[in-house]
């Protein structure tokens, strides 16, 4: 089974096209998106430009607020604290990485926790690892989504995440802790990564590595879930070796059109989520 994010991802942005048609009539107003851009990072640009675009195609109000590189870092905290004061945002979120003048961890910190769409505030990644009810980093949910695509219980089975960030494994593995799953975490320092692999019923490759995952890592009937983007000179690829794993595997994500367009499409269900617990 080759798990469609892209499909997948329509269907929710349909799904929140109506949600949002809803609030209109409850409300008498909608979801507003505020993204901060500081500096010219060309993926940043695509990624925000995107954010936007489906923002509005799904009727949210959608703002970008674009700042040069050299923009002081109390410029952006300021407009952070204006933004949490507005009755009309529901989500804000800093476009990572910041120029290096720019405290990151402050940027987070500034965030309405309310209103952190990314789910980075430390309120709410507290929230999640203990289990109650936050905004969840957006990876990681959309893999949760495709993951349910291809099994809806996965209560008692061991998950192997490759990867340890904040954006992206530590996340996940709190999300498949709340599912019932056994959960290896590994990362660089790990001995024996082909050996946890072969253990894992479930296996979630987010490390920035191209085709790391091999086809004799994976145990026959297992679901592979890739959050790699690797640029290579043949194109864009995973961290899966998508030909040899899918010989192998029950069900898996290709790459792209498997995780990255869940990204964007669970950053606006999550603006739909702030704004119902803001209002
Ligand atoms: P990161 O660099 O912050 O973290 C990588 C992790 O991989 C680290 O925890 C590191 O310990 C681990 N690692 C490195 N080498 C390893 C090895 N040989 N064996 C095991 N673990 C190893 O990366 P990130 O931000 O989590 O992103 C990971 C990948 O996901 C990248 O390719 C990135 O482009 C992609 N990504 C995709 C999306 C999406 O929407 N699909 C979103 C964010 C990131």
């Amino acid at each position: 089974m080759i798990i469609d994010g892209k499909k997948t991802a329509a269907e929710l942005r349909e799904e929140l096209k109506k949600k949002v048609a809803e609030l209109r009539s409850t409300h008498n107003a909608v979801p507003g998106l505020t993204v901060i851009l500081v500096g010219e990072d060309p993926a940043s640009k695509i990624y925000v430009k995107n954010k936007e675009k489906f923002a509005k195609e799904i009727g949210m109000n959608s703002e970008v607020i674009r700042y040069p590189a050299d923009t002081e870092e109390k410029v952006v905290l300021n407009k952070i604290k204006e933004l949490n004061e507005d009755k009309k945002i529901s989500g804000i979120l800093v476009q990572l990485p910041l120029p290096k003048h720019i405290d990151k961890k402050k940027v987070i910190e500034t965030i309405l926790p309310g209103k952190d769409v990314d789910g980075f505030h430390p309120m709410n990644v507290g929230n999640l690892s203990s289990g109650y009810d936050s905004s969840i980093p957006c990876t990681p949910l959309g893999c949760s989504l495709l993951l349910k695509k291809a099994e809806k219980n996965l209560s008692g089975k061991h998950a192997v995440v490759i990867g340890r960030s904040n954006l992206n494994g530590k996340p996940m593995t709190q999300l498949l802790l709340k599912e019932n799953c056994t959960v290896t975490v590994t990362h660089s320092k790990t001995k024996d990564l082909k050996a946890e692999c072969l253990r894992a019923d479930i296996i979630i490759a987010a490390v920035g590595i191209p085709k790391l995952v091999k086809g004799d890592w994976v145990k026959k009937d297992a679901i592979v879930i890739d959050v790699g983007i690797n640029k290579t000179d043949s194109g864009i690829v995973g961290d899966v070796d998508f030909d040899q794993v899918s010989k192998v595997a029950k069900a898996i994500t290709p790459v792209p059109g498997g995780v990255g367009p869940m990204t964007i499409a669970c950053l606006l269900s999550n603006t739909v989520e702030c704004f119902k617990k803001l209002n």
